[in-house]
């Protein structure tokens, strides 16, 4: 597909879901619609899609839309290819779990959010691409943070029009699979930056087991140990050497992973709870858990009988895409982080 096509598909699809599309977008698209016959069916499925009642997408859209997507995001990662790879050894060769770093992974995952913004309708898939990508757009933190709280960054070719996102962030409903996570010893992590040098990774830590982000059968990699003292590992895929940051959550100013009962080596699976704890039959945790204060970010957490607090706690299902925890449909287990 043409980058013009992906891009007006992008625009178009932007539209439909409601977000606010640049007038110079905008026009754009409706120029280059009138001209490209596959463009235009685009636009028919998307109306198409609108009219229907229940959640089936004409055949093929789907793919058609993660295309698109995936393009966008290879265009703004070929935009910032070159400076991510020179500013990455300066910042492995840093002190470990230096600020920067920290901002660095920080700036991946609001990435993850702004671009969950793009295109509603493909959220999940959107999220997915995103993760994938090794660099984000360039920001200031003070505009990161406003970005995460209630925008949408919409690049196209360098050009950025900030869309004022008016819905509040309602509870997110829980998206059909989850973020290209994978499991180390039962510990949930997620795909960060890719390594310019996959020398700096050593030595081998153990195996994990993935399919990389793809629906296939999962095959057993080497994990390596980071290079970044952060909690990280370093996995080597079928697109180079890539950092895994622990997903985790603060509480009383410490680092709490996610762990994981289930393997969570297929592209889509949600983690679950450890099988220790019985999966609560109440909304308020019981007979498994108590609720009891909440976390840095005001989350409610709920402990365990017979674990210390600050040992381990879990989160109800049903936080919003923004949490560290997603809109995971399960309840999570939390402990503190530990490097690998
Ligand atoms: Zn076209």
């Amino acid at each position: 597909m043409e980058m013009e096509c992906l891009r007006t598909q992008a625009t178009v699809s932007a539209m439909h879901d409601g977000e606010h599309v640049t007038d110079e977008n905008a026009e754009a698209a409706r120029a280059h619609i009138a001209e490209c016959g596959p463009c235009r069916s685009f636009e028919a499925d998307l109306d198409r899609l609108a009219d229907l009642s229940g959640p089936a997408a004409p055949d093929g859209l789907v793919d058609r839309v993660m295309v698109a997507v995936a393009a966008i995001a290879a265009e703004r990662v070929a935009d910032e290819q070159v400076s991510a790879v020179a500013e990455m050894p300066a910042i492995l060769k840093e002190e470990p779990a230096s600020p920067r770093f920290t901002w660095f992974t920080e700036r991946t995952r609001l990435g993850v959010y702004g671009a969950m913004a793009v295109a509603a309708s493909v959220l999940v898939l959107v999220a997915m691409l995103s993760l994938r990508g090794p660099g984000t757009p360039p920001a200031t933190e003070s505009s990161t943070a406003t970005n995460s709280a209630g925008s949408a960054d919409l690049t196209f070719s360098g050009k950025t029009a900030t869309a004022p996102v008016t819905a509040a962030p309602a509870p997110t409903p829980a998206p059909a699979s989850a973020p290209d996570y994978v499991t180390f010893k039962e510990r949930v992590y997620a795909p960060s930056a890719l390594l310019a040098d996959s020398t700096v990774a050593t030595p081998s830590l153990g195996t994990v087991s993935t399919a990389f982000a793809s629906a296939a059968s999962p095959s057993q990699v080497p994990a390596y140990r980071s290079p970044v003292a952060d909690g990280s590992i370093v996995i080597k895929g079928p697109d180079g050497a890539r950092v895994y940051v622990p997903v985790f959550r603060m509480f009383n100013s410490t680092k709490y992973q996610m762990v994981a009962g289930n393997a969570v080596d297929r592209f889509g699976t949600w983690p679950e709870l450890p099988s220790r704890f019985p999966a609560p039959s109440s909304p308020n945790g019981s007979p498994t858990f108590t609720a009891a204060g909440s976390d840095a970010l005001g989350v409610r957490i709920y402990t365990a009988r017979d674990v210390p607090q600050a040992q381990g706690f879990a989160i109800a299902p049903g936080t919003p895409g923004t949490d560290p925890a997603g809109s995971n449909p399960n309840w999570t287990w939390w402990e503190p982080l530990q490097m690998p």
